[in-house]
């Protein structure tokens, strides 16, 4: 199950680890066609995947999600927690809407689909769990107190998870992707972007297939003696900090 995976990052990680051989969950929000289309081209890979329309931040969309995985394909063995949003602002101009929107859907989420996915890795003593933090967890960014907050929670949260579920052969680590294009970083203006580059030492924007290809690692049984990591994919980004 990977949160988030009708579009950008999300869906490359579902369609690489359909390629895996796994079965895929993909889960939106809002943009139904999109699914859609990430479950064609999975399908199209000889995988089994279904769709399903759930907001991760709520917890009866979140019961309702895993009880439809595990209804199609038995208990989630792989889950990745992907869906994020930004609302960025300084901030004395951001409102506490603002903050709790982010923290939601980022943070919440991945706490309550690690809870529901839990159950089911226990009783097999068998998961795995990725979760999508940034760069922008380690360094604080201005503009991003509610982004940021919440990476640097999700990195914490992994953290636990490994130390908890580590009897279990349950691994739990995170990535932590630098700039990459998709719909959410399209927002970032020129001035922006160039920051971004001068700062990156591989000197350019990373791919959402690279970001797939390791959290695909993480998830592999040979990935199977690594827990509770923080994964940098970010051209060399966070060397400086
Ligand atoms: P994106 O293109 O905006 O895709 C976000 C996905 O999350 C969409 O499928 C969206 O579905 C889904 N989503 C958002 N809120 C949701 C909710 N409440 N419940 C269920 N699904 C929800 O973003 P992206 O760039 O691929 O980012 C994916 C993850 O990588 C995020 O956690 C982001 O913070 C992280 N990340 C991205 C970058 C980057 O440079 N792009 C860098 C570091 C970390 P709908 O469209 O249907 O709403």
């Amino acid at each position: 199950m990977i949160t988030g995976s009708s579009q950008g990052i999300g869906r490359a990680i579902a369609y690489r680890l359909a390629q895996s051989g796994a079965d895929i969950v993909i889960n939106y929000r809002s943009n139904a066609a999109a699914a859609e289309e990430a479950k064609a081209s999975i399908e199209a890979l000889g995988r089994r995947c279904i769709a399903v329309q759930a907001d991760v931040s709520k917890e009866e969309d979140v019961t309702r999600l895993f009880a439809e995985a595990t209804k199609a394909f038995g208990p989630v063995a792989i889950l990745v927690n992907n869906a994020g949003t930004t609302r960025d602002k300084l901030i004395i101009q951001m409102s506490l809407a603002d903050f709790e929107h982010v923290m939601d859907t980022n943070l919440r989420a991945a706490f309550l689909c690690t809870k529901a996915a839990l159950r089911g890795m226990m009783k097999a003593r068998w998961g795995r769990i990725v979760n999508i933090a940034s760069v922008a967890g380690l360094m604080g960014p201005a503009g991003q107190a509610n982004y940021g907050a919440s990476k640097a929670a999700i990195i914490s949260l992994t953290l636990s998870t490994a130390r908890e579920m580590a009897s279990r052969n349950i691994t739990s680590n995170a990535l932590a992707p630098g700039f990459i294009p998709t719909e959410l970083t399209s927002v970032v203006n020129e001035q922006q972007r160039q920051y971004m580059l001068d700062n990156t030492p591989l000197n350019r924007f990373g791919t959402t297939e690279e970001v797939a290809a390791a959290a695909a690692f993480l998830c592999s049984p040979e990935a199977g003696y690594i827990t509770g990591q923080v994964l940098a994919v970010d051209g060399g980004m966070s060397i400086h900090m």
